[in-house]
């Protein structure tokens, strides 16, 4: 394995590609012709590349237009505009197939909660389209189209990342995703083992045990090509522990860790301040971020971030997090 540097470098991030419904850009898409404005996508712009898109809008409906409808049928769901009567499923499935084929390199999607398009969970759904009441709820049909082609991905709504610490774990997951996907393209054995080296101490706080086995089957390959067995294997072993919620003790177990292997480093004031926010984190009322910034700051000024700590510390620009 690689030795780490002890030198502060400036950190960089793999640019994550990050599909978003074009409405929550403030875009002027929405059946009825609201504007929504949300800070903080703005700010994902400085380090996320936004691959915008309006399914209704691409499939040729215009702004304002007559709203539609998930239904059930005996046909399955369908979508409809009941006051046209037109039935544009057939439509919507053929454009989601083409946009998501045309866009295979993708880390991660933002979108539009509760739209018969793009809702990922809570749309409603109607039992016919004439005056029908509501019998449950389900996924937009442009979701269900991503979901099915992109299992292993990022998928979230503006309404569960408004939550700051759900946005911590999605934003963790987007740029591990891109990093992986930059990092391991030239399929080699030397790349998957510089990203297993610097996102280790990461993918131990997420699972001990599974980064034990993502090591050993780094070992097990003698030859400078990666097979693509051991890539895939690799790749599943990560998306699953992304998939997961990020679980705070085993967060903190290397956290305290990397603290108690420095604690010279930490003046008695610096120490208080930590178990503060320590304790506020634990209470679920800081971010692991807010540690963060303060546990880097004391690293650098004593040169001692290395990229493995950094990374566990920042997966992400904390900026992300501001507003
Ligand atoms: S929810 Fe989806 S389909 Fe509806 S306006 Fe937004 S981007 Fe377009």
């Amino acid at each position: 394995m690689k030795k780490q540097s002890t030198k502060n470098k400036k950190r960089t991030y793999h640019k994550p590609i990050l599909v978003t419904s074009e409405c929550l850009t403030g875009a002027n898409v929405r059946y009825n012709g609201e504007l929504l404005n949300y800070d903080w996508i703005k700010t994902f712009r400085k380090h996320i590349r936004i691959l915008k898109v309006c399914p209704e809008m691409e499939i040729g409906l215009g702004v304002p237009r007559p709203p539609i409808w998930s239904i059930s049928s005996p046909f399955g769901h369908r979508l409809i505009q009941p006051d046209t009567g037109k039935d544009i499923t057939p439509k919507m499935s053929s454009f989601s197939k083409k946009f998501l084929s045309k866009h295979s390199t993708v880390d991660g999607f933002l979108l539009k909660s509760r739209s018969p398009s793009c809702g990922l969970d809570k749309v409603k759904l109607y039992a016919g389209a004439d005056r029908a009441p509501v019998i449950g709820y389900t996924v937009g049909q442009f979701t269900r189209k991503v979901l099915e082609t992109y299992p292993e991905l990022p998928v979230s709504d503006e309404r569960i990342l408004s939550k700051r610490v759900n946005r911590e774990q999605f934003l963790t997951t987007l740029f591990v995703t891109a990093s992986f996907r930059s990092m391991t393209e030239d399929n080699s054995r030397q790349s998957l083992e510089s990203f297993h080296d610097q996102y280790a101490m990461l993918i131990e706080s997420l699972n001990v045990n599974r980064g034990k086995k993502m090591a050993k089957l780094l070992k097990s390959v003698s030859s400078s090509t990666l097979p693509k067995t051991v890539y895939l294997e690799y790749k599943s072993h990560l998306s699953q522990l992304l998939s997961r919620k990020h679980r705070l003790p085993a967060r903190l177990l290397v956290l305290n860790k990397i603290i108690d292997s420095h604690s010279k480093v930490f003046s008695t004031a610096q120490k208080r301040e930590l178990k503060f926010l320590l304790a506020d984190y634990e209470n679920g009322t800081s971010l692991f971020a807010d540690i963060s910034k303060t546990v880097s700051s004391i690293f650098n000024s004593h040169n001692l971030l290395t990229e493995s700590i950094s990374t566990f510390l920042s997966p992400f620009p904390l900026e992300l997090l501001e507003k």
